[in-house]
């Protein structure tokens, strides 16, 4: 499809963005990049940032260089770190929002409660009783936001202070107390880095041990970001240059294939880790995973083995029986006095737009599609739900890719969508469900052979057990996001009576 703007019928359509994280900003910007300011992002929060809002625990970071978690179009040459602390890429996200002047854009507070296609276009009502209404609809919520508190016994009955890690309440005290810390993730690892040094104990509940992939430790000096600053080059070679492409391509011939050299390759960079790293054999045994190393998604950290050496710190993988008033009981009996628990037990993942309602052609509901789980074609659009689009929506590329870059290629596949809009070429579009079932049918068939699907826990398995992720190379999205099939796609006439003209939709699907 050609990008020509000049004689677009309708350039300005009104839209409507739920979320002013990164991917609702990425989608504000693009609008705007193409003329179109014609549309609101209504946001639940107080701030722009989405995860980086709500997540601010001790050592938050991106384990993606940051670099690559930026914007193609906002390039930013101060990054702190290789791997920039999550208040830096918080800043960084309002410092881009700011400069192409979303804020007059966006309406904070404002939780969307339901969404409603009124056959001609999307009617939105916020949870304080704001309408709006847009042709198109983008559902920017996030992925990793409700946070999993898990069924512990007795873990109300904790009487001193206990939170999730997306929760953090930075009023209590950590420097000399005695912390707990449940969970071995991404989130668990880089908590127990941050507070080894910190707590004079710290007792890390680990259920599963996690393989860590060794990485840099390299924070920019005032030089290194001037260099950046003046050769945007530099910037594009940590993204782009051989070495990032080579490692990405590598990266993804590991998982999507349980015998590639490339997975091998990985197996033995871990494993090595673990060996030369930790030095006490008990502990080394103690943290060495039974199952195959990227299986779960791979946790990078340069300071988690030696974290776990701090004498302060003890891994404690005998099972939970349950949370006293005063700390954690193990199943052996044994019993771990804490003045702090932080839980770093993940996120309930098949939420997506949820817990608000989405009402698409014909009253259906989102939810009454998702009743088994989430879909959506190719992980971007959904089936009756007209002119919508999810970003960062189930199925799309997971493991350690740049969601910045993966919103990006999705905003650029929905993007050619809308100019069936702009070109007045139909109202509405939506795949069909035949489309989504071939892709969803070819998808599981892929996903079954991942890495993923290899024999361990995580939260990319559905309730089958089947990886809900892109299954396959990177190089294949980045092609199928390319260029839409537009016969895939069902699409609205304009010669349709309800077409160009508001509807009044209920909730039952009627449309008067
Ligand atoms: P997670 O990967 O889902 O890990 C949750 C941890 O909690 C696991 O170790 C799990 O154990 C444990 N757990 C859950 N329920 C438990 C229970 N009842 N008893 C004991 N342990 C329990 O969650 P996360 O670490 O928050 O990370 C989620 C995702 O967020 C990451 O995979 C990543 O995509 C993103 N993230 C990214 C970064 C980054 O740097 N880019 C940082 C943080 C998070 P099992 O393994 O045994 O299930």
């Amino acid at each position: 499809m050609q990008r020509n703007d000049q004689n677009k019928r309708g350039t300005n359509l009104r839209c409507i963005i739920i979320g002013a994280g990164m991917a609702g900003v990425l989608a504000a910007i693009r609008l705007k990049q193409r003329g179109n300011d014609n549309f609101v992002i209504y946001e639940k929060g107080d701030s722009i940032g989405g995860t980086w809002r709500e997540n601010t625990y001790p050592g938050l970071s991106c384990d993606t260089p940051a670099h690559s978690y930026c914007y193609s179009f906002a390039l930013n040459p101060d990054w702190s770190a290789y791997f920039a602390p999550g208040r830096e890429i918080k800043a960084y996200f309002e410092s881009v929002a700011r400069r192409y002047g979303l804020y007059e854009h966006i309406v904070f507070g404002a939780e969307m409660a339901s969404c409603t296609w009124s056959g001609n276009d999307w009617q939105v009502r916020t949870r304080d009783g704001r309408t709006d209404q847009g042709q198109v609809l983008v559902a920017a919520t996030g992925v990793l936001h409700h946070p999993l508190i898990p069924e512990l016994p007795g873990l109300r009955s904790f009487a001193r202070p206990w939170f999730h890690s997306a929760h953090w309440d930075h009023s209590v005290p950590l420097d000399g107390k005695r912390i707990g810390v449940i969970g071995s993730g991404s989130t668990g690892v880089q908590l127990v880095s941050a507070l080894a040094r910190r707590a004079s104990r710290l007792v890390h509940f680990q259920r599963s041990p996690q393989w860590i992939m060794p990485c840099p430790d390299i924070t920019y000096t005032d030089e290194d970001k001037r260099r950046f600053g003046e050769d945007p080059a530099r910037i594009q070679e940590v993204r782009d240059g051989p070495e990032a492409a080579a490692r990405r391509a590598r990266f993804t011939s590991a998982i999507i294939d349980v015998d590639s050299p490339e997975l091998a390759e990985i197996q033995q960079i871990v494993e090595k880790n673990l060996e030369e790293s930790i030095k006490d054999p008990l502990l080394r045994d103690k943290l060495r995973p039974t199952y195959r190393a990227a299986c779960k998604r791979l946790v990078f950290s340069a300071r988690f083995y030696d974290a776990v050496q701090q004498p302060a710190v003890y891994i404690e993988d005998t099972p939970i029986a349950g949370i006293e008033p005063t700390g954690v009981r193990m199943q052996n009996g044994e019993f771990h006095e804490l003045d702090v628990l932080a839980l770093a037990t993940g996120f309930k993942v098949d939420q997506f737009t949820r817990p608000m309602k989405v009402y698409g052609q014909a009253g259906i509901d989102l939810d009454a599609l998702w009743a088994a789980r989430p879909r959506a074609y190719y992980a971007v659009t959904v089936p009756g739900f007209p002119n919508m689009c999810l970003l960062n929506g189930p199925t799309g590329p997971v493991g350690n890719f740049s969601l910045v870059d993966i919103a990006e290629h999705q905003w650029n596949y929905f993007d050619q969508l809308l100019d069936l809009l702009r070109d007045g070429e139909c109202c509405g579009f939506a795949p069909t469900m035949a489309a989504l079932e071939d892709y969803e049918a070819r998808r599981e068939i892929a996903a079954k052979r991942t890495v993923f699907a290899s024999g361990c826990r995580s939260w990319y398995l559905d309730d089958r057990g089947i990886p809900q992720v892109w299954p396959w190379s990177w190089q294949h999205f980045v092609d199928v996001m390319s260029l839409p099939q537009l016969g895939d796609y069902d699409l609205v006439s304009p010669s349709t009576p309800s077409c160009g003209r508001s509807g009044q939709a209920d909730h039952t699907g009627s449309i008067t």
